[in-house]
């Protein structure tokens, strides 16, 4: 059944869903392999939800803006997918989860093939970046904001160039992994342009509306819940919400699918989407992470709203 976020029960829910979460921030710390992102105070948790007709309830530091990270990696796959075909761009990237940190280069070396195993790791994300067209690296970069805006709703969405340049400076593993993709041919070209791609969609800024009315476009089919415009092809939403659910948790993502059981993708800004499929969509963000690098706020709060609005998929 959809959600009624009309109902006084649903915001008595989402209230006690982020009272919930508040009580376990003190566990985690924020990412600070990122400098900028470890700036970030991590008493601050917020939640929004999204439903199918584009009505939004939100509880807590909601309006508070963070970098999506890992979160964009579900955008960024997406329009590759649109300018390149399913075919091309899986001749670049696998679909099978690793069970390894996002950050792990260790099966790069190992496997025959060397393709990175899917496009929610870093080595994954990055080959997904180098596939998006453009002239330039700024026309690049351009499409993928106005991208993000029209998947968010929010045309005023932009980068976070200070957390840009932080990724940019520190970013030596990632560095790494697209040395090493080069080196077995997965990149075509330059590798540095790529690069800049992939940090700037990393820092695109939100705040947990934007992200959860996204989270209800993958929920509703790839519908606009506001104007129902088909924003995504219904075969590249179901792929993209499979992925999700097998990998969209970092090496969480197993026990998250059984317990949790909604298609998630979290990044290390704090952020974490859901996207019950039919349902709604749920965006959280508490920048306190745990060691896997997933907001220990948010995931009780997707706990919590699981369980009590009955959304566990299974
Ligand atoms: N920009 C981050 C990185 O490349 C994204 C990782 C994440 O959110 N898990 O390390």
């Amino acid at each position: 059944m959809m959600l009624d976020l009309e109902s006084v029960e649903q915001e008595k829910l989402i209230r006690q869903a982020l009272s919930y979460g508040h009580k376990f921030v003190r566990y985690g710390k924020p990412a600070d392999y990122i400098p900028e992102l470890a700036k970030k105070d991590p008493s601050k948790l917020g939640v929004a939800v999204c439903d199918l007709n584009g009505n939004m309830m939100t509880a807590g530091d909601c309006d508070e803006q963070f970098t999506m990270q890992s979160i964009a990696k579900v955008m960024s796959l997406i329009l590759a997918i649109e300018q390149n075909g399913f075919e091309y761009v899986f001749t670049k990237v696998g679909m099978e989860p690793t069970g390894d940190a996002f950050n792990s280069m260790v099966r790069l070396e190992s496997l025959i093939k060397k393709k990175p195993f899917n496009p929610m790791i870093n080595a994954g994300a990055i080959a997904v970046a180098s596939c998006i067209r453009g002239s330039s690296l700024e026309e690049r970069q351009r499409c993928c904001v106005e991208f993000a805006r029209k998947l968010t709703g929010n045309p005023k969405l932009d980068v976070d160039y200070e957390v840009f340049r932080s990724e940019k400076e520190t970013g030596h593993k990632n560095r790494a992994i697209i040395n090493l993709m080069k080196a077995n041919g997965i990149i075509d070209g330059d590798v540095e342009p790529h690069l800049d791609l992939y940090f700037t969609i990393c820092s695109l800024s939100a705040n947990c509306r934007d992200m959860a009315f996204f989270a209800a476009v993958l929920a509703n089919n790839g519908v606009n819940p506001n104007t129902k415009e088909q924003l995504i092809p219904l075969r590249v939403v179901k792929l993209v919400r499979s992925l999700m659910v097998t990998c969209g948790m970092y090496d969480y993502s197993g026990e998250y699918a059984a317990t949790v059981g909604m298609p998630s993708k979290s990044g290390v800004g704090g952020g974490i989407i859901a996207a019950p499929i039919g349902k709604c969509g749920i965006a959280a963000y508490g920048p306190a992470l745990d060691e896997k690098g997933n907001s220990v706020g948010g995931l009780k709060i997707m706990e919590f709203l699981s369980e009590k609005m009955d959304l566990h998929m299974f």
